[in-house]
């Protein structure tokens, strides 16, 4: 049914907006709605001590949760398969932009979901199934994504590991050398998730070098501390560089692949799209921009050199309470505890810092056990509560609670908790987060 030609255009009426794009969660689904307000409610009620953890700015969960959730685009900025990208262009040129410049790098991928992504496509880019990969042991402090059985990198590549020297706790580089001669992996990989110490990323070089292998930092933990200045960068020593920008980045769920050369861009560029992953998050793009650009500027900075004094100051006051630090303390965010000697298990530790409001993981220590009920360790990490705006003191207040939070595990008695997490409550009363 065509209309004349000379009919009076319709004048418009709006419609009423549906309630679909007006009515807030609390209305549409209280189930997730006391799920959230819950969360909140735990993380500004509790010191968070997972070191993989931080807390974002206002402005990075205000991207999280912005329309631009609804754009899909596969492709690179100027390069898209599907049009109307160019707000997101902005956000993803903006965030390779402030990674190249923070990190002194030609190239930068921005679009890894995780840290487990990245990784995956510097695999896809350079090592073919079956070939030979060395990484750091997962019980010395690597990650399940370096080759660990369990993940599709263990299934496909022919994985090897070193581990640390059994009395200092530090990664035992002679070991790495004769492992690389013997092995002649393909890629040489060092980094992990609860190794406490500076890697000495030259000494890795020069092993790759000397078996023709590539060598791929994934500073995940550490990207922050990098970032801040408080942390040797890998980016001039490392053919390749992942993190996640969760972490000590500060930044939203998801990872960057990073490389000085920029002949790493054509493999790279093509191993996350289309040979990973497909569309990017756009939203969590633009919230990766918002984190990069925080990390450039001088407040960031100041954190990183305050996560470093807390770290230190939270080992050395639990080494004075006679609790046993893997590597016997820290150069990072990460202080590892080993209860080997007093017979405890990294869970039970962390059931009894959970009731004082403390929140933590269990962890292996070097050489444990792989049942991850018997592991002897509980990794502690500052980023999160430095964040928050707590500083020296404030952690050796934590570290007086935490040691009498082990007595009390080895004493097998769980009274008198109540003081110590008033104290805890106090602190976050003192240090908010987030309006309420
Ligand atoms: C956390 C971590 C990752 C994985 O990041 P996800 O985003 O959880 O996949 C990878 N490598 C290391 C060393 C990590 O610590």
């Amino acid at each position: 049914m065509s209309k004349s030609s000379n009919s009076p255009r319709q004048p418009t009426i709006a419609q009423p907006m549906s309630d679909f794009f007006i009515k807030g969660l609390a209305d549409t689904d209280p189930l997730i709605a006391d799920a959230l307000a819950g969360e909140l409610e735990r993380q500004q009620t509790h010191i968070e001590l997972i070191a993989s953890e931080n807390i974002v700015s206002r402005a990075v969960l205000d991207a999280l949760g912005h329309a631009m959730t609804n754009k899909t685009l596969e492709g690179y900025p100027g390069n898209r398969f599907h049009g109307g990208g160019e707000f997101v262009d902005l956000a993803e040129q903006a965030a390779i932009d402030r990674a190249r410049e923070l990190f002194g790098c030609d190239y930068a991928n921005v679009q890894p979901h995780s840290g487990t992504q990245a990784n995956q496509a510097v695999f896809f880019a350079t090592v073919k199934p079956g070939e030979t990969i060395l990484s750091l042991d997962l019980a010395a402090g690597g990650h399940l994504s370096h080759g660990a059985p369990p993940n599709q990198s263990g299934r496909w590549f022919d994985a090897h590991h070193y581990g640390v020297e059994h009395d200092s706790g530090l990664i035992n580089y002679d070991e790495v050398d004769l492992l690389a001669h013997k092995l002649r992996p393909a890629l040489l990989i060092t980094g992990g998730s609860a190794y406490p110490r500076f890697i000495d990323f030259e000494r890795m070089r020069h092993i790759a070098d000397s078996v023709g292998a590539l060598l791929l930092v994934d500073m995940a933990h550490f990207a922050g501390l990098v970032a801040a200045g408080v942390h040797p960068s890998p980016l001039p020593h490392a053919d390749i560089v992942t993190c996640t920008t969760t972490k000590t980045l500060r930044g939203p769920r998801g990872g960057l692949i990073l490389a000085r050369d920029a002949k790493w861009a054509k493999p790279l560029q093509s191993a996350i799209f289309p040979g990973v992953q497909g569309s990017l998050h756009s939203q969590i793009i633009a919230a990766k921009a918002i984190c990069l650009g925080e990390a450039l500027g001088e407040d960031f900075r100041a954190y990183g050199k305050q996560v470093v004094a807390n770290a230190s100051a939270l080992a050395q006051h639990l080494s004075d309470r006679g609790i046993k630090l893997v590597s016997g303390g820290t150069d990072t965010h990460i202080v590892l505890l080993d209860f080997s000697q007093q017979g405890l298990s990294g869970q039970q530790v962390q059931d009894s810092l959970s009731t004082v409001n403390l929140t933590s993981n269990k962890n292996p220590i070097p050489f444990d056990s792989p049942k991850p009920s018997e592991w002897a360790g509980l990794r502690l990490g500052v980023a999160a509560a430095t964040t928050r705006g707590l500083g020296r003191s404030e952690f050796e207040l934590l570290g007086d609670i935490i040691g009498r939070a082990v007595a009390r595990c080895e004493a097998g008695d769980q009274t008198e908790i109540e003081s110590d997490r008033q104290q805890v409550l106090s602190l976050c009363e003192r240090f908010p987060i987030y309006p309420r």
